[in-house]
């Protein structure tokens, strides 16, 4: 990438600052900031000129409409989920969202007195909410709270439109935090990286800049009240830095260092075309994590096996609803199967909840320990159906595995082969051709799931553990939370244990074991997992070559005793001063390659 205009002619804007963050996605960015505040209500007094009434007042009842269909979508799944009597709040925030007098006043601010509508809406039910804060009536007190979220949420969605299409393309996004939907919708629109405030490296946002090829930090605290809309920034995806209004050195150095990564990444293409095999023979299936359509061409450029894992949530969140169709779905899934060739897709059932809501889901109190994943599609069938049978009708186009996300118990991928049966006679019925043999897995990424692998091993054709979620849920350490970012420890031997015992029990059923959490991504981690006797890793393609190379220099012998030792720690440093230690005297030199 080119250095800034003003950089390379002009004097640097002012004083050079350097922050800390966690680099999630690799790269170097060098570009002008753009400080996106998500939930700012800020709102000034600002007014209108007579021929914008007409638009402004358009924009209103848009964000009127969006508000309600909102707000009816979270009494749907309110009600479905908990009960009728967890809805009436919702319901009545929709009756003020049709209350005609208040929203004449509104109006009336926007035509008669051409105020802007953002702050109409502030100043008409800010005037209602004191009402019936004075009121001294316990109740109608309670009340006002809700009018406050009709103001927020109709405020919101006045501003969304204009944040969105305010966004410079060739700017780093800077923002407390960003959802996965958030860095789609910027990636969209060209930008050059994010830093966020908060955040966790193995979280859905940090998986998706990975993704998109965009440089990103996440934790970096401050960022957002130290940088200023239009500073020259440097984010350092590599080593989590961020640089703000960078001199004139610092920007050359990081113009150096970003040839030098985009050398590396060339100089380990030469791995592309070797098989991932171990010095003593162990051959070990290398796959992509894909979620985008234009992210196949990378299958080849980095001589992926296949794809180890498709989140297909993905779509869904793009589209911004649960109801993709049958056909759209089916489109993409044959796309995925047809160019991931011999070595075929794995795809994921669609895992939503967490950190992966859709815009309109509703509000859990401990989302990653709700509805999430599996639970959600056997609860919702009618979801379930149309994305098998979009699916099993891709399954014509090569070869296609299905993965089940958040297992819980051996009864739900029970249920689950249910309505896959089901849908299966479905389809037979209605004569439309589909594979009879796909094959079946369960991700592992809840404890109570690998500690029963066993019994789950012998009901699913494979296994694919998420460590992302299973390091969350063994250590209580929420995977996206920068405060806690220390103890999210993915080689503590606790997480190893769970491991062995999931490789174990799957061997002894005859079937496969791959890693597709982030933990396979990072070459470091490589003679660990190998040496537990992980049959295939699944990480985004970029990474595939590196992985090669550290695979083809080990020997499979040495690093299950590795393996086995690093059991036996005592904790995640002792973990890692083994491995340091076990880097340093191989004769490879692997610490080296690595550092690389
Ligand atoms: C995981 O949990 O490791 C995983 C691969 O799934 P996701 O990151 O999509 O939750
Ligand atoms: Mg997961």
């Amino acid at each position: 990438m080119s250095l800034p205009e003003n950089v390379i002619n002009g004097a640097p804007p002012s004083r050079e600052v350097r922050l800390r963050g966690c680099g999630v996605a690799p790269g170097i960015s060098i570009g002008p900031a753009y400080v996106y505040a998500r939930a700012s209500i800020t709102v000034e007094e600002q007014s209108i000129r007579p021929e914008d009434v007409a638009s402004e007042l358009e924009r209103f009842e848009g964000a009127l409409v969006r508000s309600e269909r909102d707000l009816k979508k979270v009494v749907a799944v309110a009600n479905e989920r908990l009960g009728d009597e967890s809805v009436a709040v919702f319901e009545a925030q929709i009756l003020m969202l049709k209350d005609e007098a208040v929203l004449d006043e509104i109006r009336t601010m926007i035509s008669s007195r051409m105020m802007k509508s953002d702050y109409a809406v502030r100043f008409v039910l800010t005037k209602h909410r004191q009402r019936l804060e004075a009121s001294g009536n316990e109740y109608l007190q309670e009340r006002s709270s809700d009018i406050r979220d009709v103001e927020e949420r109709i405020i919101t969605h006045l501003r969304r439109n204009k944040l969105l299409s305010a966004i410079d393309p060739h700017t780093i996004v800077v923002a407390e935090n960003l959802t996965a939907a958030d860095v789609i919708l910027f990636s969209r629109r060209g930008i050059l990286g994010c830093v966020m405030d908060y955040g966790g490296s193995t979280s859905h946002v940090s998986i998706m800049a990975r993704a998109l090829g965009l440089p990103t930090l996440v934790g970096a605290h401050s960022a957002t009240q130290s940088v200023r809309t239009g500073d020259t920034l440097i984010v350092d995806g590599l080593s989590g830095a961020l640089i703000i209004n960078p001199t004139r050195e610092t920007t050359e150095r990081y113009g150096r260092l970003q040839s030098r990564y985009t050398q590396i990444l060339e100089e380990q293409k030469e791995y592309v075309p070797l098989p991932a095999e171990t010095i003593d023979g162990r051959r070990i299936a290398l796959r992509a994590n894909l979620e985008f359509k234009s992210e196949l061409e990378l299958l080849d450029e980095y001589g992926a096996e296949g794809i180890g894992l498709f989140r297909t949530e993905m779509l869904f969140l793009t589209e911004g609803r649960l109801g993709v169709s049958e056909e759209d779905q089916y489109k993409i899934y044959s796309r995925f199967v047809e160019a991931s060739g011999d070595h075929g897709t794995t795809i994921r059932v669609l895992d939503l909840g967490g950190d992966k809501l859709l815009p309109v889901a509703h509000r859990e109190h401990n989302p990653f320990l709700g509805w999430r994943g599996i639970r959600v599609l056997l609860d919702k069938q009618d979801i379930l159906r149309t994305h098998l049978r979009a699916i099993l009708r891709a399954s014509v186009y090569g070869k296609l595995r299905i993965l089940l996300p958040m297992v819980t118990t051996l009864e739900e991928v029970k249920r689950f082969r249910v309505v896959y049966n089901s849908v299966c006679d479905e389809l037979r019925a209605e004569g439309i051709a589909f594979d009879e043999a796909i094959r079946i897995g369960a991700m592992i990424e809840i404890p109570s799931a690998a500690l029963t692998a066993d019994q789950i091993a012998a009901e699913v054709d494979f296994l694919s553990v998420g460590t992302n979620d299973l390091t969350q849920y063994v250590l209580a350490v929420d995977r996206g939370n920068d405060l806690v970012a220390e103890l999210y420890q993915e080689l503590h031997p606790a997480v190893l244990r769970l491991l062995r015992m999931t490789v174990d029990a799957a061997h002894a059923h005859g079937k496969t074991v791959s890693v597709c959490g982030e933990m396979a991504a990072d070459s470091r981690n490589v003679p660990i997992l190998v040496g537990l006797g992980v049959d295939e890793l699944s990480a985004s393609p970029v990474y595939l070559p590196q992985l090669t190379r550290i695979i083809r220099s080990i020997e499979y012998t040495d690093v299950s005793d590795l393996a086995d030792r690093a059991l036996n720690s005592s904790d995640a440093e002792a973990v890692r001063c083994l491995l340091d230690d076990w880097l340093k005297s191989h004769p490879y030199d692997l610490l080296h390659i690595l550092d690389s």
